[in-house]
């Protein structure tokens, strides 16, 4: 026996490998493309934020916070979703601060999953939330958004569920397909869920970027929802602060306490100045309230120039992500294509097919707009070439 050899493992993840946002990031950096793949900011927060931050720093907040997260930021986020949707959660038992929403997905899979319990996910969906359920010994079940407009489809969903049926995860306003769950959505929603002992996992990421007067719709609404739900937000979208990775879980406290339970074994804590400064840029609602007509004008700004090419734009209510349909512009499936764009026209864009387990292709990609003027302009230049 070679005592130097790294012993074989058995992968916990067979089907996963590099995820495609760093791969077409990767690819867009090697080509000099405009990137419009992943979804992240290409401009700075607001400078007030990093000062806040600093003077946080400067005063000494620096070594472990409370497990929980801070009191002040705890009870600015309580104090938020009471304004914004009028319900009360106990900053003390029902919020806890988290290492971005990544951290919080699989804290709350981690707590709630057992081995063999079916966690229901709509397709397509954010990359993590199968393999956190896989992690978990939890087997996912996918139900496909309705092919073409990716409205949920309620009877589908309800025939999903079984007595194994431990949560369902959520995603509005929704990413990769811009679209936002309207009220009547959720009541549905509220109305399937209301005879089982099915958890919600409601992923809000996006809350604030929601366009044309519509309201983003929070499970927090809805008191049969939000009495089983682990509603998830992160701080990266809002505050245009991606790297930071802060965000947070708001979840009746009995959910909350076995949620706790894993979070302090999984990062017992999440970055102490950043908190406090997150906590006093808070006071001000304005940065949050004037994200949906920032965006907005970028959506329509980078739409506009959509509509001078071949692609077929797919409606874009919310989020920072445009979906277009590529069958008019090429004959490549949408991976060849999101290669082919960044490497020969120097755009990156996301494939949909990368939300699929199945790997299906609509022939559908998805640009991120979260980007400066210019760059938009930049990328519209380019892409006027096809
Ligand atoms: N959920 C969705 C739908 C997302 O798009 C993202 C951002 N990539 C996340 C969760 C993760 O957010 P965070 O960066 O705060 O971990
Ligand atoms: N949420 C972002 C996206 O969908 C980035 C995710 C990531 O890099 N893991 O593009």
């Amino acid at each position: 026996m070679n005592t130097q050899q790294t012993p074989a493992l058995q992968t916990k993840l067979p089907a996963v490998g590099t995820t495609i946002f760093t791969v077409m990031s990767t690819l867009a950096a090697e080509k000099n493309a405009v990137n419009l793949g992943q979804g992240f900011p290409d401009f700075n927060c607001d400078p007030q934020l990093v000062d806040a931050v600093t003077e946080a720093m400067k005063q000494g907040l620096n070594q472990y916070p409370p497990m929980t997260g801070v009191p002040v930021l705890r009870e600015a986020i309580a104090k938020k979703i009471a304004a914004l949707h009028g319900r009360q959660y106990n900053a003390a038992t029902e919020i806890t601060v988290t290492a971005g929403a990544t951290q919080a997905i699989i804290t709350a899979i981690l707590a709630v999953v057992h081995a063999g319990d079916e966690v229901i996910v709509l397709e397509p969906c954010y990359d993590s939330y199968v393999p956190n359920i896989e992690l978990a010994g939890g087997a996912p079940v996918r139900v496909p958004l309705t092919p073409g407009t990716f409205r949920p489809d309620f009877d589908r969903i309800a025939a999903a569920i079984t007595p194994k049926t431990r949560a369902i995860i959520i995603n509005s306003p929704h990413n990769p397909s811009g679209t936002v769950w309207t009220a009547e959505d959720m009541l549905r929603l509220q109305e399937v869920l209301a005879p089982t002992n099915v958890l919600l996992i409601s992923d809000e990421v996006y809350e604030h970027m929601v366009f044309d007067g519509q309201q983003h719709q929070s499970a927090a609404r809805f008191p049969g929802l939000a009495a089983r739900a682990f509603i998830v937000s992160s701080f990266g979208k809002t505050y245009h602060v991606t790297g930071w990775k802060v965000g947070y879980v708001a979840a009746p406290a009995s959910l909350t306490a076995e949620f706790r339970k894993v979070h302090q074994f999984n990062v017992f804590t999440v970055n102490t100045p950043v908190q406090h400064g997150l906590a006093a840029y808070m006071a001000d609602p304005q940065p949050y309230l004037q994200l949906p007509a920032f965006y907005q004008r970028k959506r329509d700004l980078f739409r506009a120039g959509l509509e001078r090419t071949k692609f077929k734009l797919l409606p874009g209510e919310g989020t920072y992500f445009q979906c277009v349909n590529i069958a008019e512009v090429s004959d490549l499936g949408e991976t060849e294509f999101c290669k082919w764009l960044t490497s020969e026209i120097g755009v990156a864009a996301i494939p949909l097919s990368a939300f699929y387990g199945n790997g299906f292709d609509q022939r559908v990609v998805r640009f991120c707009f979260a980007k400066k003027d210019e760059t938009l302009m930049a990328a519209l230049d380019r892409l006027a070439k096809l």
